[in-house]
Order: structure tokens, then sequence, then C-alpha cells
């Protein structure tokens, strides 16, 4: 099954909309990728936890069909990038001061 991001709205979620990506490093147990954004459709905030296995390049991208020749360079380097800059989860993991919020986020990347 491929991996989308979606908002509550049920938007997904793509490489546009999103503001900040992280990369969220754990210890024990699977690692994950943070993704903030702003849906295109309703204009909400959202952030979601992705597993670092299920985390793909096309994953904030339309299917490839709807990505031209042209485009599909600057794409693939940018699902690069995403993955890559990973220093700024931890500074937004600190403001998630209650952990019952972050646990209920990793529960919602799960779906
Ligand atoms: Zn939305």
């Amino acid at each position: 099954m491929k991996t989308a991001i979606k908002c509550n709205c049920g938007q997904r979620i793509l490489a546009r909309d999103v503001m900040q990506t992280g990369y969220y490093l754990r210890l024990i147990g699977p690692s994950f990728v943070y993704v903030k954004y702003r849906c295109s459709r309703c204009k909400k905030l959202g952030e979601q936890f992705v597993k670092q296995e299920e985390w793909e390049d096309g994953i904030l991208h339309d299917i490839p069909s709807e990505v031209t020749p042209e485009d599909k360079p600057r794409f693939d380097a940018m699902g690069k990038i995403d993955i890559h800059e990973c220093i700024d989860a931890h500074f937004e993991l600190d403001r998630m001061s209650n952990m019952r919020e972050l646990l209920d986020a990793i529960e919602e990347a799960k779906k």
C-alpha cells in the first residue's frame, strides 16, 4: 500500500503544502519523519509523523503520470532534501510538551 499524508478533511498533502519537515530519531523503536503542512483545501495547519520505513520519495507527490518529465528531477531532488533536512524536528518536538499529543500524532501516522 502506498503511503500518503492526508489532512483531517481528506485532502492529500503534497510537497507544495509542506512548510517543514524533520526527522525524529528514536533509540528504541521506529524512527519517524515529521511533516508540518498547511492544507491546500481547508487551509488548516497540521502535522503528521510517518514511519521512516513507510516514507518514500513519492509520498508528497501526485501519481507519477501527473508529473511532467521536466518536473520529475526537481521532485526527486525535493524528496531527498525532505528526508535529510532533519534538524528542525527536535525544536518542534520540544514544543509538544504534552506527551499525549505526541503519542496521538504517532498513532495518527500509523493509520
Ligand atoms: Zn484540509
